[in-house]
């Protein structure tokens, strides 16, 4: 694999490659990779010819009182992995390398509506940071495939939204979650947990099944599904961020008429925040 710091190099050698008629496909991750990340990479390796992941702790995407500097990096075992796996090239950046001028002053991509939603009400600047570093990463990388994994089925959203909005010639595909023997959701952030905190974290699942189950046997009654889950959640000592009960497309809140639902949710446990999601069409 052959990894590199400086943006135009890597460029100029992906940009050959493309000459040749090579397709390339892109990991964007920020590392200390999983499970999770490695089904990403797989995926990539079917549809294209040359595989490029990508490691960058974006601290544009960071709010002031979250987790940036305990953000777990593992470059060494990362490289490992990646090269087991046959990847290619790996970019890993500086920060003073994509935000020379710092993240504050930097042009920034904002998608709207869509980040607005779900994780946007409590982290109001972080979809802005997650799209223009994808969106930087995509100048530099000139992928023709990316994929994203559905654990962040917002983030994947709303980066198909700006790559359809901007006319960027790139196509992007979406990886199943990836899960624990218990269901939790694979997460660098699962790191910060501790074996019994690691069991009750998989009642996030739990909950979320229970209220597909609720609406599958006919229940329509979405702000009444909505609370028993959230109640459910605090018994399991889960400090709730949101549940919802929305459009898979459109991320507002699901109505009658909606066959697409997602139900999705955001909660701590402990110290990490964790993440899960349930795609749920209905007749
Ligand atoms: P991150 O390193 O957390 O920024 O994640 C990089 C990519 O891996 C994103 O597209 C995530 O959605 C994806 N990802 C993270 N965890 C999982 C998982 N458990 N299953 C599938 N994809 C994942």
């Amino acid at each position: 694999m052959k990894i590199f710091r400086d943006p135009q190099q890597i460029q100029s050698e992906l940009i050959a490659l493309k000459k040749q008629g090579q397709r390339i496909g892109l990991i964007p991750t920020m590392g200390n990779l999983h499970k999770g990340h490695i089904s990403l990479f797989k995926i990539a390796r079917k549809q294209c010819d040359v595989l490029v992941g990508s490691i960058f702790v974006n601290p544009m995407q960071f709010g002031a009182n979250e987790d940036l500097n305990q953000y777990p990096r593992t470059l060494n075992d990362d490289i490992k992995k990646l090269e087991s796996i046959n990847v290619d090239y790996l970019f890993t950046p500086t920060n003073e390398i994509i935000y020379p001028i710092g993240t504050v002053t930097n042009t920034s991509v904002e998608v709207n509506r869509l980040t607005k939603r779900l994780c946007g009400e409590s982290r109001p600047e972080h979809f802005r940071g997650v799209a223009t570093v994808v969106n930087i990463l995509f100048n530099i990388l000139r992928p023709d495939l990316v994929v994203f994994g559905k654990k962040d089925y917002q983030q994947y959203l709303i980066l198909s939204a700006m790559v359809k909005d901007l006319f960027l010639p790139i196509e992007i595909i979406a990886g199943e979650i990836i899960r624990e023997d218990n269901g939790l959701a694979m997460s660098s952030r699962n790191k910060f947990l501790s074996e019994e905190q690691k069991d009750k974290a998989s009642n996030l699942r739990q909950v979320i099944l229970n209220c597909a189950q609720q609406i599958k046997s006919g229940d329509r009654d979405y702000l009444k599904i909505k609370q028993q889950a959230i109640d459910n959640l605090k018994k399991f000592e889960f400090k709730v961020d949101y549940f919802e009960i929305c459009s898979q497309h459109s991320l507002e809140d699901a109505d009658q008429s909606d066959s697409d639902i997602l139900i999705a949710s955001a909660a701590w446990m402990g110290q990490p925040r964790l993440l899960d999601n349930l795609e749920l069409t209905i007749e």
